[in-house]
C-alpha cells in the first residue's frame, strides 16, 4: 500500500528530529522514519553533552545562524518545559595567534559579542583547573555552554508526534525515486509517497544522496570521562566547558562534570580514521586512551582522576568542514540535511527551521548560501579531510 504525505523525513537524529518538529508544527502532513531508535550509539548524536558557543572561531559568518539557534533552543525549552541548554561559559585556550583564540576574538569583535580575554595569571585565579603555557591566553565566551542531545532529540520527536507526525523506528529507507511531482520511498516494510523528502541520515548520507559519495566521509571519534581529583577546581563555576588549541597537535574539547561519570574530553576528529557506517564502531583501543589520558593529565590535571568510561562515535566530514543544506541537484523534491563535520549539533535548532523552509517553500530567508552543493563543489583545495590521510 502507498501512503501519501506532504513531507517524509528520513533519519531522526539531531537534524531530522528538528526538521520533523518544525514541519509538523506548520501543519504539514509528515512521516519520520529511522533505521534504528534515535539517538542510538551508531549515530552522531549521543553522549550526554554537546558544546554551544556564540563567538564562532570557525568563521564569523556562522554567528547570525547561531543567534537564531539560541533563540530556537530557548523556544524548544519553553515548549518542553525542560532545560536543554545550560550556560556555563566556554573558555577557548591557546596561543594568542592560534586558530581558536584568534578566530574567537575576531568573531566576537566583528559581531560585538560579550567576551573576556584572560592571561595565565587571571586564569589561575578564576579557573584553576586549567594549565596554560606562559604564552597562552584564554577567551571566555560567557554565552557558551552545553546542550543535552538525547533530551533535545526526544523532545523534538515528542512535539512532532503531538503535532500529528507519523513515526516509524527500525525501518531503513533503501531508495528514493523521483516522479509524479513528488518522491516514492522504499523500505523492506513498504512504499511511501510524499511531495518532498528530507534526507538527514548522518553518516549514511551518501547511500541516499549519491552526489555526496566522493565528499561525505564518516570518521571515528572517541570521547572519555574522568572522575575529578580536585573538587574545588573542577566545581562547574570554576571549570566551564572549554576548547583548547594545541596547534599541530589538533584541538580538544571538554565539559565539566555534568553527570556521575565526571569530566568529558575528546580531540576534534580524533585520528581522522575513515569508517564504514554499516559496521560496528571499532572499539576504544590503547592509542585512543593514551591520547586522551595524556591530554587531561597535562592540561586539566585537576580533572585527571580515574578514567571511568570511553566510547566511540562518528563524525561525517565534508572537505570544507562546513555544512550542506540544499535541494538535491536534479531533484528539487529532495532536501539534503548536512553531515555537519563534527560541529553541527549546536545548530540543530536552526537547521530544523531551515530544512522545513526548504521543504515547504524551496527557499529560506536564513543565510545558507555557503552551505549549497555549488559552494561545496567550488571548494577546490581538497582541504583538511582529503589532505590528511585517513586510516
Ligand atoms: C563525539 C562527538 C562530539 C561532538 N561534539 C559536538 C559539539 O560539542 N558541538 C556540536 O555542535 N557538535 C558536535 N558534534 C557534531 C554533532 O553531534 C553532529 O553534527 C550531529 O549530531 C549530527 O546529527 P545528524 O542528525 O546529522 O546525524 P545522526 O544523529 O547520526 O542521525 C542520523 C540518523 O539517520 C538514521 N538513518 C541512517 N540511514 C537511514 C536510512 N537509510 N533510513 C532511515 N534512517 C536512517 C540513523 O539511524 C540516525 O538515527 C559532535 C559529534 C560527535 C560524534
Amino acid at each position: 500500500m502507498t501512503v501519501e504525505f506532504d513531507v517524509a523525513v528520513i533519519g531522526l537524529g539531531a537534524m531530522g528530529s528538528a526538521a520533523l518538529s518544525f514541519l509538523s508544527a506548520r501543519g504539514a502532513k509528515t512521516i519520520g522514519i529511522d533505521a534504528y531508535f534515535p539517538a542510538h550509539a551508531l549515530s552522531s548524536s549521543h553522549g550526554d553533552s554537546r558544546l554551544i558557543r556564540l563567538g564562532y572561531f570557525e568563521d564569523p559568518s556562522y554567528v547570525p545562524l547561531l543567534q537564531r539557534a539560541y533563540y530556537n533552543w530557548r523556544a524548544l525549552e519553553i515548549r518542553l518545559r525542560t532545560e536543554i541548554l545550560t550556560t556555563t561559559g566556554v573558555l577557548q585556550v591557546g596561543a594568542a595567534d592560534s586558530k581558536i583564540v584568534a578566530g574567537t576574538r575576531a568573531s566576537c569583535e566583528m559581531h560585538g559579542l560579550a567576551h573576556e580575554v584572560l592571561d595565565k595569571a587571571e586564569m589561575g585565579r578564576r579557573f584553576p583547573a586549567f594549565q596554560l603555557d606562559d604564552d597562552e591566553i584564554a577567551v571566555l565566551d560567557p554565552q557558551g555552554g552545553y546542550l543535552r542531545p538525547e533530551a533535545a532529540i526526544a523532545g523534538y520527536l515528542k512535539l512532532a508526534a503531538q503535532d500529528g507526525a507519523v513515526l516509524h523506528f527500525g525501518e531503513r529507507i533503501t531508495a528514493i525515486e523521483p516522479g509524479d511531482g513528488g518522491v516514492t520511498l522504499r523500505s523492506a516494510d513498504g512504499l511511501y509517497r510524499a511531495k518532498k523528502a528530507v534526507v538527514a541520515t548522518g553518516p549514511w548520507i551518501a547511500e541516499l544522496v549519491p552526489q555526496l559519495k566522493a565528499h561525505a566521509v564518516p570518521i571515528r571519534q572517541v570521547v572519555a570521562w574522568y572522575q575529578p581529583r580536585d573538587g574545588f577546581a573542577t566545581e562547574p563555576r570554576r571549570m566551564p566547558c572549554f576548547l583548547r588549541d594545541e596547534g599541530a597537535g589538533g584541538s580538544y574539547f571538554g565539559f565539566p562534570a555534568i553527570g556521575i561519570d565526571g569530566v568529558k574530553v575528546g580531540r576534534h576528529a580524533h585520528f581522522r580514521e575513515r569508517i564504514n557506517p554499516d559496521e560496528p564502531n571499532p572499539p576504544v583501543n590503547d592509542a585512543d586512551t593514551a591520547l586522551l589520558d595524556g591530554f587531561i593529565s597535562k592540561r586539566v590535571p585537576a580533572a585527571a582522576g580515574q578514567r571511568v568510561n570511553a566510547v566511540t562515535c562518528r563524525y561525517t566530514m565534508l572537505p570544507s568542514e562546513d555544512f550542506l543544506l540544499d535541494l538535491a541537484p536534479g531533484n528539487p523534491n529532495v532536501v539534503v540535511a548536512s553531515p555537519c563535520s563534527g560541529h553541527g549539533f549546536k545548530f540543530t535548532s536552526v537547521v530544523g527551521e531551515i530544512l522545513a523552509d526548504l521543504a515547504l517553500e524551496a527557499a529560506t530567508s536564513l543565510p545558507v548560501a555557503a552551505f549549497s552543493f555549488d559552494a561545496m563543489n567550488r571548494f577546490e583545495c581538497g582541504a583538511r579531510v582529503t589532505d590528511i590521510p585517513l586510516g
